[in-house]
């Protein structure tokens, strides 16, 4: 049986990104650029004031103090967005807004809090001003023809802001992956029905779902389909492929489990099955065309340990990122855990911080304890054949985190194995 570290090679040799189009900035939020963001203006665009104050000339304030303040004349204010159309002279201040385009004459800003404005045209500054104080100078921040973003970034709420400062209004980006989702299952009804004896409600298909959602891409619900080889022809044969296709159960080495043997007439070749793992050792990974496969195991607990080990970095792999792996961190466990022979087990983990960060387990941990799940904010690794007992340092997985590259995960898997 293959390791993981070795199987997530043979998944990310196997990915392409998907094709690139160009969209408006309001459309932008969650995909990946396609290309390097190249600034066309400086950034700020004008010398302007960093704080609500008065402007002056710094040789004026020499020597000030709050007990012998400066006295200068003044010639007006500067509102944000309205320059100054004068000149500013020795002995005078203008009152500046944040944000105000600094005036010709002026080198620094006094701040409020550091001045007494005296009525009608006369204020009083308490502290000498250094060149260029509070000043926010053209280009501060951005030089025109300096690259701000760079291919393969995620396009979130601060680099659109960033975009828009700059005013770009179209993106090069990867598109997003479109997924469908089937779960198999003789026993399988929908949630809303009520079981009858040995029944049991599709709950992978809401849980598979959500988590495709929340990055962002698009999902389409196939439904349930029997462990009937016509029925699951039937499903298929007017299904247009979609780029990632993902069933539930079915994968292991049961009678009943053929939707790979169904999948392989429709021209799935499999390129990876069972891995090292605990949960999630049935693991099918394929390609039908262009369209990649993921067979999930049925236990909802592999489903989801499944989907986020390979499911969710390939996803954002093909969609342009090149940090799609959970981040793996360290942490002082609080729980025993048992090892399991030959297999890298993900236990359900809570992590936390006391003295440092921190990990217990979620409780009972079969591949069926869905409550497990849905209290883990980690998976703990607990390495092959190794006991951890409480006190030890373990390495855990974040579930909805910071995210890293695949190599980065690769070596820190590896590091685990024998
Ligand atoms: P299988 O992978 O077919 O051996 O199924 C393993 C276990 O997962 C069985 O107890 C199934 O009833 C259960 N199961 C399979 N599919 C689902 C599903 N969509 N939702 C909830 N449980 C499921
Ligand atoms: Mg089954």
């Amino acid at each position: 049986m293959i390791n993981y570290p070795d199987a997530l090679m043979i998944i990310f040799q196997n990915l392409a990104v998907l094709k690139k189009k160009l969209i408006r900035l309001q459309q932008a939020n969650g995909y990946h650029l396609a290309e390097d963001i190249r600034s066309e203006t400086d950034l700020p665009l004008f010398d302007n004031s960093a704080m609500d104050g008065y402007a002056v000339i710094s040789k004026d304030t020499i020597g000030a103090t709050m007990k012998a303040p400066v006295k200068l004349r003044l010639i007006g204010s500067v509102p944000a967005g309205r320059p100054f159309p004068g000149e500013l002279k020795t002995g005078q201040a203008l009152y500046i807004a944040t944000g105000g385009v600094i005036p010709r004459g002026a080198d620094a800003v006094v701040p409020i809090e550091k001045s007494r404005n005296n009525p009608p045209d006369a204020v009083e500054i308490f502290t000498s001003a250094a060149r260029h104080d509070h000043i926010r100078f053209k280009g501060g921040e951005v030089k025109k023809g300096n690259t701000v973003l760079t291919e393969h970034s995620y396009l979130g709420p601060a680099q659109l802001g960033l975009l828009a400062a700059l005013g770009r209004f179209r993106v090069m980006v990867y598109k997003k992956p479109g997924i469908a989702f089937l779960a198999t299952g003789d026993e399988l009804i929908e949630p809303t029905k009520k079981p009858g004896v040995g029944q049991v409600r599709n709950s992978n298909a809401i849980m598979v779902g959500k988590m495709v959602e929340k990055l962002g891409f698009k999902f389409h619900d196939l439904g349930i389909v029997s462990d009937r080889a016509e029925a699951q022809m039937r499903k298929f044969k007017d299904l247009k492929l979609p780029d990632v296709l993902l069933t539930s159960a079915g994968v292991s080495v049961g009678r009943f489990d053929i939707i790979a043997d169904t999948l392989k007439t429709l021209g799935l070749e499999v390129l990876l099955w069972k891995v090292a793992i605990k949960p999630g050792k049935p693991v099918v990974f394929g390609k039908i065309g262009k369209t990649l496969y993921f067979g999930l195991p049925g236990n909802p607990v592999s489903a989801a340990v499944v989907y986020k080990l390979f499911v969710e970095p390939a996803l954002l792999a093909i969609s342009g990122s090149s940090q799609p792996f959970p981040m793996i961190f360290e942490a002082i466990s609080e729980s025993n855990f048992k090892a399991t022979s030959g297999r890298l087990h993900f236990a359900r983990g809570i992590c936390f911080y006391k003295n440092g960060w921190r990990v217990k387990s979620t409780g009972q941990q079969g591949s069926h304890i869905l409550s497990g799940m849905a209290s883990a904010n980690c998976l703990v690794l607990i390495p092959p054949d190794e006991n951890v007992k409480s006190g030890e340092v373990v390495r855990a997985l974040m579930l909805d985190g910071i995210r890293v590259g695949f190599k980065t995960a690769i070596k820190a898997f590896s590091e685990l194995l024998p």
